[in-house]
């Protein structure tokens, strides 16, 4: 017999919700929030939806807390990876064993699920904070939900984001800042290469000296992330064999430690670039902007939304050490706004982004309980 969570997550994993930024024919979240919309009406649960763009929205959930001015709230995205390459139907939403299949399952459906079902489970114990379950949209893109979220000037005395976490307690994680890197030359008749300026060879000191930039990243080991890292992840350039290349650029992938800002990030490799143009007059290059940034969640592990989340993981599935992840959330944007945050939720990232993705049932049901244990004791 399915449980009321398992019952839920099985409908919202047959949801299309791919992020239509990601894949053209995504459905986007609006079928998700509608899901959320038609359970707050059965369960006699408050909702509301917030315009984000192009008709998404964001929909939150809440039951008023007997301290109307504390407030928790709990944030898992909407949107899902796109489904190319998935094995057999992505919206199958079929149990297997203890494993529930399907796009989403996991990553982060299986969170949103249990989040509401403790939401409808401690309606009747009347918490001390308002509590908020929000639905947000756009997180494996541009985290424009979480943005939106967090422009709103709410003061949120805590925040849980769901994500797969395998129920342990994540504190910190890694943010990043990403952009290009041009070099612009001459082109010529490469018979007579004297005539022109080559941006590839221009644009190869600028990545020996990047690379060379990164070696002092080494004694920036954060406990709970590691050290920050650089990649120079795409190259394009040249026309043709015999053309001396005018234009070359690079993609850059800088992940931030916690206390490590963007700006910071960005900085670092101008300071690399200024030194070359001191050095190479001639060349042409140059960063370009606007980089895509997103802040990394800085340490919150002696904020009470972590002692309190730390006492229930640990009460309910025996987790709850202060851990750190590489990979970003949408506390990106929630915790630069001055939001306590922590992460935490079923299933395990090794699962998220997959084509056969899963999540292990056994973990949601915990997850519910875990949820509802921070709801009551925050
Ligand atoms: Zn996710």
């Amino acid at each position: 017999m399915a449980t009321v969570v398992e019952k839920s997550l099985t409908e919202l994993v047959r949801i299309n919700s791919v992020n239509p930024d990601l894949q053209a024919d995504g459905a986007g979240e609006n079928g998700v929030g509608n899901w959320v919309e038609r359970f707050c009406d059965a369960n006699g649960i408050e909702h509301r939806r917030e315009p984000v763009m192009g008709g998404r929205s964001n929909v939150f959930a809440w039951l008023p807390g007997r301290e109307p001015d504390r407030k928790l709230l709990f944030v898992a995205h909407m949107d899902t990876v796109p489904i190319v390459g998935y094995k057999g139907d992505p919206f199958r939403g079929e149990r297997a064993g203890d494993r529930l299949y399907g796009r989403g399952s996991c990553d982060t459906k299986a969170s949103l699920a249990a989040m509401l079902q403790a939401l409808v489970q401690v309606k009747k114990e009347k918490p001390k904070s308002t509590v908020i379950v929000a639905g947000s949209v756009d997180e494996e893109n541009l985290k424009s939900g979480a943005k939106v979220m967090a422009k709103a000037g709410i003061k949120y005395d805590g925040c849980v984001a769901g994500e797969p976490t395998d129920l342990e307690l994540v504190v910190a994680h890694k943010g990043s800042v990403r952009w290009c890197v041009e070099t612009k030359g001459v082109a010529c008749h490469s018979s007579k290469p004297h005539l022109g300026h080559n941006a590839i060879v221009d644009m190869a000191r600028v990545i020996t000296a990047i690379e060379e930039m990164t070696e002092k990243f080494k004694s920036r080991v954060h406990p709970l992330v590691g050290q920050p890292t650089l990649t120079m992840s795409v190259i394009k350039g040249g026309v043709e064999m015999t053309i001396v290349p005018d234009h070359c650029m690079i993609q850059i992938d800088r992940r931030l430690s916690p206390g490590e800002t963007p700006k910071q990030g960005l900085a670092e490799v101008e300071d690399v670039l200024e030194m070359l143009r001191k050095k190479y007059p001639k060349m042409n290059v140059r960063s370009v902007l606007p980089a895509r940034e997103d802040p990394p969640l800085n340490d919150s592990s002696k904020e009470r939304i972590a002692e309190v989340a730390a006492k229930a993981c640990a009460e309910v599935a025996n987790t709850g050490k202060f851990t750190g992840v590489p990979y970003g959330t949408d506390c990106s944007q929630l915790n630069l706004a001055g939001i306590p945050c922590v992460v935490l939720g079923p299933g395990s990232i090794n699962q998220a982004h997959t084509v056969d993705e899963f999540v292990e049932l056994a973990q949601v049901e915990k997850a519910v309980d875990i949820y509802r244990r921070i709801m009551l004791s925050f």
